[in-house]
């Protein structure tokens, strides 16, 4: 392999994706049992009758989390979720994780304990067990990494690249609310920073606070489809923003897709406010990151199953690739769907 040691690349000129697209682009997989690799939302393992599902996540100090307004309990709540939703988007069953901490002296014994007692509630409501780990020092922040293996039948597994022009887009729940619940703590702590006396705002936004600080897999949403009996085409979850996650699924599955603005699940504390922020709700909806829902599209056919399920929503249809991704505005309008999602290694990240 020619590695030019002279070049020097930016990280923020190639973004996550970039990069991560360039260190893996020469690990071929060798083993059988490597069913797939890089490139869904984790790894799958042919284990003999089943497939094993295998995903890390890392939740680092000063870029996922604040610890001035985040507790520690809901921390660990949330770090086991957003593994455990990787393991929903397969449409796989959690099983075991393992917890990897890197710790300053400047917390106590019993600040981990509260962390660790929001692991061991997300462990017992997603029936996971904790296995094992790693524990070291860190000179700077704490830095919480946690792997999850789940597993699924073989003919269940969902991956991103199988969606099929003609499919139901399908969305769980309602988005954008742990968008705007991180802007709420965000200016609570700017007010509190500029005067101690203040005492912080939160009345009526107690929903997109949770949604932000202790998001939930929706497993519950997994066991629905096993329940009715059906498999989606292409499945992943809900953490970089709806538009992006539609990217990914379109790019991989080489088709196009149309969203409809008026069908996106919004909830009524959502609307209100974003309008308070000045935001416009649509775009909370298709941008906001880490609501953890799912994303699945379906046949026309195998839809009817699910159409009357009160938490899963239709809301677009997938196209063919020339179509492009757009959505379909309130006023009939055809705009082309913007995926930002969310810039890693921006400015000093
Ligand atoms: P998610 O949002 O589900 O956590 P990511 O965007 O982090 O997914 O990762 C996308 C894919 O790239 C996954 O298959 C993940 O395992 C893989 N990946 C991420 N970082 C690395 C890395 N440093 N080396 C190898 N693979 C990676
Ligand atoms: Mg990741």
């Amino acid at each position: 392999m020619d590695i030019n040691k002279d070049a020097r690349t930016e990280l923020g000129e190639v973004g996550e994706f970039g990069l991560i697209e360039r260190l893996g682009k020469n690990f071929g997989l060798k083993n059988p049992s490597s069913v797939k690799g890089i490139g869904d939302d984790a790894a799958v393992i042919d284990a003999g009758d089943k497939y094993l599902l295998l995903s890390t996540d890392f939740l680092v100090e000063g870029i996922h989390f604040d610890l001035s307004y985040v507790p520690l309990k809901h921390l660990g709540y949330k770090a086991v979720s957003v593994n455990v939703s990787d393991i929903a988007a397969m449409n796989g069953i959690p099983q075991q994780i393992t917890v990897s901490l890197a710790i300053s002296n400047r917390f106590s014994v019993e600040a981990l304990e509260e962390l660790y007692e929001g692991i061991r509630l997300a462990c017992d409501d997603y029936q996971v067990d904790l296995v094992g780990g790693d524990t070291t020092s860190s000179l700077s922040g704490l830095v919480i990494s946690v792997s999850v293996v789940g597993a699924a039948e073989k003919d269940k597994v969902v991956y991103r690249n199988t969606a099929k022009e003609g499919d139901v887009v399908c969305v769980t729940g309602d988005l954008g609310a742990a968008y705007l619940g991180l802007q709420i703590l965000e200016r609570e702590k700017q007010v509190f920073m500029a005067n101690p006396e203040m005492q912080p705002k939160m009345e009526g936004k107690e929903y997109l606070i949770q949604r932000q600080l202790r998001p939930q897999a929706r497993m519950d949403i997994i066991h629905i489809l096993r329940e009715v009996g059906l498999v989606p085409t292409s499945m992943m979850d809900i953490s970089d923003g709806l538009a992006s996650e539609l990217f990914h699924i379109c790019t991989q599955s080489n088709v196009g897709v149309t969203i409809y603005e008026d069908k996106l699940p919004k909830d009524e504390e959502v609307s209100q406010t974003a309008y308070e922020f000045k935001i416009d709700t649509t775009t909370c909806m298709l941008n906001g990151g880490e609501d953890y829902e799912l994303l699945f599209t379906v046949s026309q056919e195998e839809f009817e199953k699910i159409k009357k399920e009160p938490d899963i929503l239709p809301v677009g249809v997938i196209r063919a690739k020339e179509e492009g991704m757009t959505l379909y505005s309130k006023g009939g309008k055809i705009h082309d769907l913007q995926a930002q999602g969310w810039v890693h290694f921006k400015d000093n990240q």
